[in-house]
């Protein structure tokens, strides 16, 4: 896994669009949004205004869905901002002259998920491989997870075989939510764990975590750019920095975290000590059912704000 954390650079993180072409089982995304609008100009200039070298985290939904994503990209690779892109690889035509126009020296990482139902359902999964194979031939610096719904977990061995010899190599990404009452990652069993290690050893470390108020380095070397143009430390800590239009101020330092969990980067923005005292403190507390409760309650909201179309 390639870390979002570098030192010469600030990652904004960045939902260009909420909206997705596919419907994967496992989503609590609001897929059918519509695409938002943005003003790319306005904000290449108030990144540059910041005085910092910037790499852009463009998400989704599905980015590629947004219109002149191309050219987008193009912008920012000419103000020198690098790009790191989610995509689920499925808007064939735009991922090939991605390929063709941007320089692969200035992308960090194109985090690609394979949904592997999604693809079957559409007999894509040749297209797949031979644009992943096409994009690792033009040197572009990509990984490909497989979120382990424990749906899937029969059959992710023989994928990773079966994708092992087409060339790609995948990652397994663990499952947050509730699957038949139980609570994932957390309910995964020794040997679900092992699966998932072997493939990815850093597969657990992005997962949920209980930060208590440790410091941590979002809203310095990290930012999280929202639908309206709000900018944040990030999708738990909503400590305001700023409008990505109107401009932003980075903090100076590493600032204890406000948010009650963290499921994002944190484990890569706060330092050796702090994370070993969490481990120490999470191993001491016997009483794992406040922490189950917490993800139960995250889980049942998520399901609430979809069912209420507010995500
Ligand atoms: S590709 Fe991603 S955003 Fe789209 S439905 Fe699947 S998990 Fe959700
Ligand atoms: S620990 Fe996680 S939630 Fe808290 S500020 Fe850092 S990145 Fe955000």
């Amino acid at each position: 896994m390639r870390t979002i954390l570098k030192s010469n650079r600030v990652f904004a993180s960045w939902v260009i669009t909420n909206s997705c072409n596919y419907r994967c089982s496992y989503c609590y995304n609001n897929c059918s949004a519509p695409v938002e609008k943005w003003d790319i100009d306005a904000i290449i200039s108030t990144l540059s205004r910041t005085g910092q070298k910037w790499c852009m985290g463009i998400t989704g939904g599905e980015p590629f869905l947004y219109p002149d994503f191309i050219n987008i990209c193009n912008q920012f690779v000419k103000n020198d901002i690098t790009l790191y892109i989610d995509t689920n690889l499925s808007i064939e035509k735009k991922v090939l002259e991605f390929a063709e126009t941007i320089p692969a020296s200035m992308v960090e990482n194109l985090y690609i998920s394979l949904h592997i139902e999604e693809r079957e359902r559409r007999n894509e999964v040749n297209k797949f491989i031979d644009l992943v194979n096409n994009l690792q031939n033009k040197s572009f610096p990509l990984q490909v997870n497989y979120v382990l719904d424990p749906r899937l977990f029969h059959r992710f061995e023989k994928d990773f075989e079966f994708f092992k010899s087409a060339g790609i190599t995948l990652l397994a990404k663990p499952y947050k939510g509730v699957y038949r009452l139980r609570a994932y990652p957390e309910f995964y069993t020794k040997k679900q764990r092992e699966i998932i290690l072997k493939s990815s050893p850093d597969a657990f470390r992005r997962t949920l975590f209980y930060p208590g108020n440790v410091r941590c380095d979002a809203g310095r070397s990290l930012v999280r750019i929202a639908a309206d143009g709000t900018v944040t430390r990030c999708v738990g800590d909503h400590t305001p920095l700023g409008n990505i239009y109107s401009g932003l101020s980075l903090m100076d330092e590493a600032t204890p975290c406000k948010a009650p969990f963290c499921t994002c980067f944190g484990w890569d923005l706060i330092d050796d000590e702090d994370k070993k005292m969490l481990i120490r403190s999470a191993l001491a507390d016997k009483i794992v059912i406040k922490p189950l409760l917490r993800r139960y309650a995250g889980y049942y909201w998520r399901v609430l704000k979809k069912t209420l179309h507010i995500v």
